[in-house]
């Protein structure tokens, strides 16, 4: 059993849409999104809940666990921020470009092909129709090189 075997590769974009179809995809994206986002405010809470009586506490110790603990769900608020903006980015500028033009159907995509320019980090997909046959081309950008989505 090999490392590469126990992690199976994550499904690029451009598969995930083909399997369950652009609206379910679309759907799922922002539920996780907003999963992301209250992730990111609970951890706030928690993290607002340590530093009350960090310096009125009458132990030392217990004051400095306290703080490291509510530095830590403050940097989980931050990463599941950044989560929830990356997601909820790429989601809402993809579902701006999936109106066919020649039927002006809503979603009704199948994707051919996927690119990344590695220059301007943008990704290229070319989509067809699923019900006029018609392709055109959709992109979008992550900030970050060899981002996830
Ligand atoms: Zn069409």
């Amino acid at each position: 059993m090999t490392f590469a075997m126990s992690q199976p590769p994550k499904a690029t974009l451009a598969e995930q849409i083909n399997t369950i179809g652009f609206r379910r995809w679309h759907e799922y994206e922002l539920t996780r999104s907003f999963g992301y986002l209250g992730l990111g405010v609970l951890t706030l809470f928690v993290a607002l809940a340590m530093l009350e009586g960090v310096f009125a506490a009458p132990v030392r110790l217990e004051g400095g666990i306290r703080l490291i603990l509510s530095f830590v769900c403050l940097w989980i608020t931050g990463w599941a921020w950044l989560r929830f903006m990356k997601i909820l980015v790429v989601a809402e500028s993809i579902s701006r470009q999936v109106v066919c033009d020649q039927c002006k159907r809503y979603g009704l995509i199948r994707i051919i092909r996927e690119d990344l320019k590695q220059e301007h980090l943008e990704h290229h997909m070319v989509c067809q129709c699923k019900k006029c046959d018609h392709i055109w081309q959709l992109a979008y950008t992550l900030q970050l090189p060899n981002a996830r989505v």
